[in-house]
Formats: C-alpha cells, structure tokens, sequence
C-alpha cells in the first residue's frame, strides 16, 4: 500500500467514519481507513434490494438521541427523515405497543381491573416514569406482582431466550431496562429529542462523512494483514508505527484469540419481499411468545418509500457466535467473568501508546449509535489536544 498517511482508522463503521472525519478535517491529518467488508457504513449499512426498497442489510437501525452535539455533527452529513419508532408485541395473535405501557395494559386486562391496576402503578411509581420489569419484580404488592408475572411472561423472558440464550435474570439488568414498562400512553419506542432515519440513508451519510480530501479509503482490507502489534512497536507492512491507530473490530481476533474468544451473539436475517402493500401496521412486530425469531421489521414504514406492488421484511434469528468465516459478532455478552477477558485483551493494547480501541465490538460495549459517535468525537478531542 503506496499511501503518505500518519494516522490508519480500522473500520469504516460509525465509530471509524467518525474518527476519521474529526482527524482529517479538524487535525490536518492524513487518515488511511481501511475496512474489511466491500462497504461503509458497518452494521449500520442499508442499500436498495432487488425491489428497490431501502433494507438494512445488517437489522434495523432507528437513531434516536439527547446529545445535540452528536445530533449537529451527523446533520452536517445528512437531512433527516423525522420518523418517531413504534413496536408491537405480538401475544398469541393480539397485537400490544413494547415497551408495555398504559395501552398495553388496557390491551392485556379488562377495563376495570386495567383501570385499577393504572391507579396503583401511578401511585406507587408515578406518572411517566419507566420501571425496569426487574424492579418491577420486586414490588410485594399482590395486584402490581401478577402484573409483573404477566408482562414478563408475554414480553420478557422468551424474547430474552430467543436473543440471549438465558433469562432476563441471567443478562446484564441494563439489557432488559432499555425496554421499560412505560407509565405513560405514548407508544413511541424511544422519547429522544432527536429521532429519525437518514434521509438518503446510512451509507449516503457514512460517505458524506467520508468525503474528504485527506481521507484515503480502502474497501476488502483486513487490518490484520497489514498490521503487526509486537512486543513493544506496532508495525505497518513491517516497518515501525507511530502515528496514532484508531481500531473498530473485535479486540480478541488482534491476537488470535489467544486467551479464547469474547463470547457475542450472532444473527441470522431471513429477508422476504412480499407483494402486498404492507406487511404489517408498525416498523417492528416483536415476537415474545412464539415463533423462533425474535422480530420482524418492514422497511419502508422506516424508509418512508411509497410503493404498492410490493414490501419487503426481516426476520431476525439470534444464535451464539462460534467465529466461523461468514459469521459477525453483534452482540457482546456483558456479565463479569467476560469483562475480565475483555480487560485481558484491552490490556495488551495498552503497551501502544499510540494505539485506541473505540467501537462496539472494540469495547465490547452494548452502544447505540449516537453513544458510539459520542465516544469517537471524545476521543478525538483527547488525540487533538
Ligand atoms: P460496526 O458498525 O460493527 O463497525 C465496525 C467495522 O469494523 C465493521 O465494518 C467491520 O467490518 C470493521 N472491521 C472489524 N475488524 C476489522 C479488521 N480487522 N480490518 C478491517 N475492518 C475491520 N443503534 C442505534 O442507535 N439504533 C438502532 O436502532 C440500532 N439497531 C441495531 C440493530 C442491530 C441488529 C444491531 C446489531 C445493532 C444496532 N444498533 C443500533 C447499534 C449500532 O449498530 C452500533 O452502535 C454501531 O453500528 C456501532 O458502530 P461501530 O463502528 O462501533 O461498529
Ligand atoms: N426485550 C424483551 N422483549 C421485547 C423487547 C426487548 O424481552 O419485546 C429485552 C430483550 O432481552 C432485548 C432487550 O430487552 O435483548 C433490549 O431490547 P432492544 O429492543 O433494545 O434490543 P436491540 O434493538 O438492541 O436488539
């Protein structure tokens, strides 16, 4: 690789096309990003399918955040479409909003036991507040403890079983509590301030960020073909480094897993077209009773494209992450024994002064978008001070 750069970014996810943007525009920097897949954009990458409907090739992908800082530095990339996003859950065949909220309960009782039950859990909680179904759990109160006995039942645990492999007991309690049992009647999945979906799509506003003069871009790259991280220097095609290293993927595969592999779950997505107008009334239809998948979702509620003929969907199966060829790891597992190996990891890197871990997979972090870029922007202004 014939390129004049001081600084290599790995992974054109949000967390690299963040870096470096911020290095090459704000630092004067000559960025190298390399990236494995054919195309930008990480798991946030959507392109038209054969149909010519916006997909996600990679799951859905809804941005919501309260960080206007987050919110002006994308917008500078894109406009937005204002799409407010809404789930159902379905139950044996009836249809009820996630997060489990005042509707949902009016749904799932008759009226006046739903109306009993909303009087008690207002008092006892208050008006628009959010309790995680694990605190909710604990309450003694007998009519508030078979409310919570049902919405776990209907809503949490063979969802959590689908996606985790265990109980909602077994899994990080931040897991379970960003879905809330919402005290309120707004249906919306998220009460951000800023909410939507690129209006042209991730990829266009991943190759906006891209679009700059001192960044070099090269698809089909795996890092570690280039990179070598001896004992005490990083090399760069065999010759020492020292420009800063910004690094996306998953920190185990640097070192041939060597002290085993972080356990991720994986997913499989089963992609249908279907010729009907609509599929379903809402983005995303959770599954949390039945069926082996865990959640559907229509495109086009989240695209906006107008179209008769036909819709597509996709169906999300989650399963363990084994590392075979193909595979990609979405999901960390976060509990202490994986942390500890994480920290293993994260450890050798730490003898590259010039080397960062920043990303989903890099951190072995549960973070949505916006947190992800947040981070990335925070780290920048640290290598730029
Ligand atoms: P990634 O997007 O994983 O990017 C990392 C990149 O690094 C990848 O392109 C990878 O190919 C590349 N890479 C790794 N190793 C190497 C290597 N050795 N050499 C070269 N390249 C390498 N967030 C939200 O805010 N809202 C949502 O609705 C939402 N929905 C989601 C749905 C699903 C199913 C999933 C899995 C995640 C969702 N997220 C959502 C989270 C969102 O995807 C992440 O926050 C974001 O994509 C993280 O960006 P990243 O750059 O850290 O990681
Ligand atoms: N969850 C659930 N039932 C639902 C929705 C969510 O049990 O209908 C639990 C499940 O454990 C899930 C977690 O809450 O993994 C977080 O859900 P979220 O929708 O935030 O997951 P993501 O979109 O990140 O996959």
């Amino acid at each position: 690789m014939n390129f004049d750069f001081d600084t290599l970014v790995i992974g054109a996810g949000l967390a690299g096309a963040t870096a470096a943007r911020r290095l090459a525009e704000d630092g004067g920097r000559r960025v190298l990003l390399v990236e494995q897949r054919p195309h930008i954009g990480g798991n946030a990458y959507d392109c038209l399918d054969e149909a010519g409907i916006l997909v996600h090739q990679y799951g859905p992908h809804i941005f919501h955040t309260n960080d206007q800082q987050v919110f002006q530095f994308l917008s500078r990339f894109t406009d937005w479409r204002d799409y407010q996003h809404k789930v159902l859950a379905n139950v044996y065949g009836q249809l009820m909003p996630v997060p489990f909220n005042l509707h949902s309960l009016a749904i799932a009782f008759d009226e006046e036991k739903a109306a009993r039950l909303e009087k008690k859990l207002i008092d006892t909680f208050g008006a628009e507040r959010k309790v995680t179904i694990l605190e909710l759990r604990q309450n003694t109160d007998p009519e508030i403890a078979e409310l919570a006995d049902y919405v776990y039942e209907h809503i949490f645990v063979h969802y959590t079983m689908k996606q985790w492999g265990t109980t909602p007991e077994q899994i990080d309690p931040n897991t379970t509590a960003r879905v809330p049992v919402f005290l309120s009647r707004d249906d919306r999945y998220f009460q951000d301030k800023y909410q939507g979906v690129p209006a042209q799509g991730y990829t266009s506003m991943v190759a906006a960020m891209l679009d700059h003069p001192n960044i070099t871009l090269h698809l089909d790259t795996d890092a570690r073909s280039l990179i070598t991280l001896g004992d005490e220097h990083l090399f760069f095609q065999g010759e020492p480094f020292s420009g800063t290293v910004i690094y996306t993927g998953a920190v185990d595969e640097l070192f041939a897993c060597r002290f085993g592999r972080l356990p991720y779950r994986t997913l499989d997505f089963q992609f249908e077209t279907h010729p009907v107008e609509w599929y379903q009334t809402c983005a995303t239809v959770n599954y949390t009773v039945d069926q082996p998948y865990t959640r559907i979702t229509e495109f086009k509620h989240l695209s906006g494209q107008i179209k008769k003929d036909c819709t597509t969907i996709v169906k999300e199966l989650s399963r363990a992450y084994t590392g075979a060829e193909g595979e990609i790891p979405y999901y960390a597992i976060i509990n202490p024994e994986n942390n500890a190996l994480y920290e293993r990891y994260a450890q050798l890197t730490r003898r590259y002064p010039n080397f960062h871990l920043v990303g989903r997979l890099a951190e072995y972090k549960y973070y949505n978008m916006d947190a992800i870029v947040a981070r990335s922007l925070s780290l920048c202004d640290e290598l730029l001070k």
